[in-house]
């Protein structure tokens, strides 16, 4: 019996060290873990005295000394358990609550400190408590069957909540392991409660099953490491060391969880916000700015079904920094019913510092070369009205820079409007003027410079609006200029000019090569140009681009109908004043 006894203890420190070797290496440390490697240390500390003052019969101090490092192991056991329970069942609220820790550790400390200094938690008869040699005044009384009550309160919970867990988990693997871990538990916890602590007070002493037992629980930690594959890296931890945004929500828009990367962005604890709407630490910051904006992409998103992109919104944490992010929203399914969504928020403010510094590049850039390019034209000019003769050869010359000077300060004319459109400088100067006078003014001015061309002015409004009237004219040039550009010379261009109750519209129509549909949205993109189109005609593809902001600031709109072979029409149109 006493060699049964010897010999459990020593398989039971073996197993435990060789779980703990395991356990160490291939796994990441989290809460988890470390509790784990903790309490496997304890049990050991706890059987490894006991198997030495038992084989090599220790007293005196020796003695002493390995019963406090045996009370080591076993008062620090249960907490330990109950912690690794917790973190395992993730149950975070209670970990990061420090009544938790108090009520804990306190009771911990409490039994800790009795049994180092007096033998009162260990024995069973009142008549036998000491004080023990190394120790203080301390109260004296028979604490064992409160002892035992705490202990095994602890272990009860710690059972408890792994049980919460096996509840509220799906996978089936997942349902296995934990029920393993329970039965690992409760089994030694159980036998071993009744052999070595209920029975001996009523003096009945029995075969410390509860070793044999724990022999048993070790065993099957091992096959739950094996057989589950419990350290392989789980999705909880590869969503936490991303480093983009990922918050769950529930599918009424409350939060679920969130990443490490998410509660640094967006400066916020997940402990904290859990169970909190979304658009309590976030909110879409846009032009319309409407509070409910992001409820409503979520609602949108949850209830149909499907994904939701949004590209370079501005986003504001709780601490009002505003940041630009993509978002996505993806609804989750399970058993074909909405039961929440996936937010990623990817930061952007990298790309757009990047963005930014490439504008003020082209903005300082395009503005120094407007000033000299604009006076050599000016010399030119004179220079070209030196020349009176037109047979004179160097007047043939001069008036050839003449034009590619007029392009070139066309080219970084564009360049300028388009930086000072994106560091959004561009401010309206309006002011009241009627509609049909200044298009007549302008088609006058144009038919002066292009001689050759036909311009026909059909219909009039008889309004007025309130617009830039600088700006206004831009857009109607880059119409007449793009007309004239994408048709052949002999053929016109109209100009439509209509209204209603509330605006007025004006139309620039070619007979030109016209647009296919595919191209009909995005030739107002920056930069794009139709490839086949503008062969040998110059240009940067932004002028509609430039034209659409401008039309866009006045509340207006701006849009082409086109047919391939038959030409264009170009339309923009402005809200009436009245
Ligand atoms: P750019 O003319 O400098 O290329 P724009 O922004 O003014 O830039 O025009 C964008 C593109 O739209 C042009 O490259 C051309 O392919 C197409 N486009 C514009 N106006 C017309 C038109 N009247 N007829 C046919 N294509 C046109």
């Amino acid at each position: 019996m006493y060699v049964t006894y010897l010999l459990l203890l020593g398989s039971a420190i073996a197993i435990n060290s060789i779980l703990l070797i395991i356990v160490y290496r291939n796994s990441q440390k989290s809460l988890t873990i470390v509790t784990l490697i903790i309490l496997l240390i304890l049990l050991n500390i706890w059987f490894a005295p006991k198997l030495l003052t038992n084989a090599f019969h220790l007293s005196g101090d020796l003695f002493e000394n390995m019963s406090r490092l045996a009370a080591l192991g076993y008062v620090l056991t249960p907490a330990t358990f109950l912690t690794f329970s917790l973190s395992y069942g993730r149950f975070n609220k209670v970990l990061n609550n420090v009544y938790y820790w108090i009520s804990v550790l306190g009771s911990t400390l409490f039994y800790l400190y009795l049994s180092w200094t007096t033998n009162i938690v260990g024995v069973h008869e009142y008549s036998q408590a000491f004080l023990a040699s190394w120790g203080y005044e301390t109260p004296t009384g028979l604490l064992w069957p409160y002892y035992m009550i705490w202990f095994d309160s602890l272990m009860v919970a710690s059972v408890v909540v792994l049980y919460l867990y096996y509840k509220k988990v799906k996978d089936l693997a997942d349902k296995r392991e934990t029920l393993l871990i329970m039965m690992a538990v409760s089994l030694p916890l159980v036998i071993g409660t009744i052999t070595t602590g209920i029975l001996p007070l009523f003096n009945i002493f029995v075969f410390p099953l509860g070793l044999v037992l724990a022999d048993f629980m070790t065993i099957l930690g091992v096959i739950v490491v094996y057989k589950f594959g419990w350290f392989v890296v789980s999705p909880t931890t590869i969503l936490s060391s991303l480093s983009e945004m990922i918050v769950t929500v529930d599918k009424t828009g409350h939060i679920l969880h969130m990443n490490p990367y998410s509660e640094k962005i967006l400066k916020v604890r997940a402990i904290n916000v859990i169970g909190k709407p979304l658009e309590d630490i976030l909110i879409i910051k846009d032009k319309e700015n409407s509070g409910n904006r992001l409820n409503n992409l979520l609602d949108t998103s949850l209830s149909k079904g499907k994904t939701f992109i949004g590209e370079s919104l501005t986003i504001s944490n709780i601490r009002r920094q505003t940041l630009p992010l993509t978002l996505a929203i993806s609804p989750i399914k399970q058993d074909q019913m909405l039961v929440g969504a996936n937010i990623f928020l990817k930061d952007n403010s990298a790309e757009k510092a990047r963005s930014k510094q490439k504008d003020d590049f082209f903005a300082v850039m395009s503005h120094e070369l407007r000033t000299p390019i604009t006076s050599i034209r000016a010399y030119n000019q004179l220079l070209l009205s030196k020349f009176k003769q037109k047979s004179d050869s160097r007047r043939v010359i001069v008036s050839k820079m003449d034009i590619q000077l007029n392009r070139l300060l066309r080219l970084i004319q564009d360049f300028y409007e388009l930086s000072e459109l994106q560091s959004g400088k561009l401010k309206l100067e309006r002011e009241f003027f009627a509609v049909d006078e200044f298009v007549l003014n302008l088609i006058d001015t144009m038919q002066v410079t292009y001689k050759n061309r036909t311009f026909q002015v059909e219909g009039l409004t008889n309004s007025t609006v309130y617009a830039d009237k600088g700006r206004i004219e831009q857009v109607l040039i880059n119409f007449l200029t793009n007309a004239m550009k994408y048709s052949p010379e002999d053929k016109q261009i109209v100009i439509r000019l209509l209204t209603n109750s509330k605006q007025i519209c004006v139309g620039v129509q070619d007979f030109g090569s016209g647009i296919q549909p595919e191209f009909q949205d995005k030739i107002f993109k920056r930069f794009f140009r139709i490839e086949d189109a503008v062969r040998g005609k110059l240009g940067l593809g932004v002028g509609l681009f430039v034209a659409s902001t401008i039309v866009r600031l006045h509340q207006g709109r701006i849009w082409v109908e086109s047919k391939v072979g038959q030409g264009s029409v170009f339309y923009f149109s402005l809200p009436l004043s009245h």
